[in-house]
């Protein structure tokens, strides 16, 4: 059983047994993995506040050959952010970048464009809280990197300029439209809201914020992207609803 070490992200942990614990995490070389820390759940464990959510970590783990899941020896903690999630409405956000990883990556695909997106969102949060144009960019990444979004900026079927009009697309599928080519049921995305998107497609966070987008397109953009996000991954996000729901207090 060879010994590894690397830097990795927590994404989610779930109890195990009488004192374990069950953690899914991000290892930056070999993508997302699953592993068991022994013990983890007993006062005085050696884990500590390393198993945190998003919690930016050295890990040392063993490889079983004949096993799915790892076995976590040691983690050592490179960044918390435990004072963030004491926010409710930054642990909600924390959540749903957790729950939109865990559920959007394949098992052992390397990753480091989404490491690093991560720890670029989770700092952001820090900083600016969970606004609904730092969630927008991290979806609109997310669902981009994965290969889920198309073009935001002409219809997929004339190829029409989307710039000065509203786009229509189906719920859920990333494909747009102009008003020539649109199907009779499809939903309308308002033309502010694709220049939201585009803007966060297009340069950094840091300069999506400088723009500081309004409330309302930049709620429609990340609708849309958790639309197909949640439509990759064939099940609803529950953080999403949480989100969803305490908004009205998260600008
Ligand atoms: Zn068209």
């Amino acid at each position: 059983m060879p010994l590894k070490e690397s830097e990795a992200i927590v994404l989610r942990t779930f109890p195990l047994g009488e004192g374990d614990r069950l953690v899914s995490f991000l290892d930056r070389q070999v993508g997302r993995v699953r592993g068991v820390a022994r013990g983890a759940r007993l006062p005085k464990s050696r884990f500590g506040s390393t198993l945190e959510m998003l919690a930016y970590i050295r890990i040392w783990y063993f490889e079983r050959e004949t096993r799915d899941l790892v076995r976590i020896n040691q983690c050592e903690l490179l960044e918390s952010f435990m004072d963030v999630q004491r926010d409710y409405s930054s642990a909600i956000g924390f959540a749903l970048v957790s729950e939109i990883t865990d559920s959007v990556l394949g098992e052992r695909e390397a990753a480091d464009a989404q490491f690093r997106l991560i720890l670029l969102t989770a700092r952001a949060i820090r900083v600016h809280g969970p606004s609904q144009a730092v969630l927008a960019y991290f979806c609109l990444w997310t669902a981009r990197l994965g290969g889920w979004l198309g073009s935001l900026d002409r219809c997929s079927r004339c190829a029409r300029a989307l710039q000065l009009e509203p786009a229509f697309h189906s719920a859920g599928f990333a494909e747009l439209f102009c008003a020539d080519c649109r199907d009779n049921w499809a939903k309308s995305i308002s033309k502010e809201a694709l220049s939201v998107g585009r803007t966060a497609l297009a340069g950094t966070l840091d300069q999506l914020l400088k723009e500081n987008p309004p409330l309302g397109p930049t709620k429609e953009i990340l609708s849309y992207t958790l639309d197909v996000l949640e439509r990759h991954i064939e099940k609803k996000l529950i953080s999403r609803k949480t989100f969803e729901t305490g908004e009205s207090a998260i600008g």
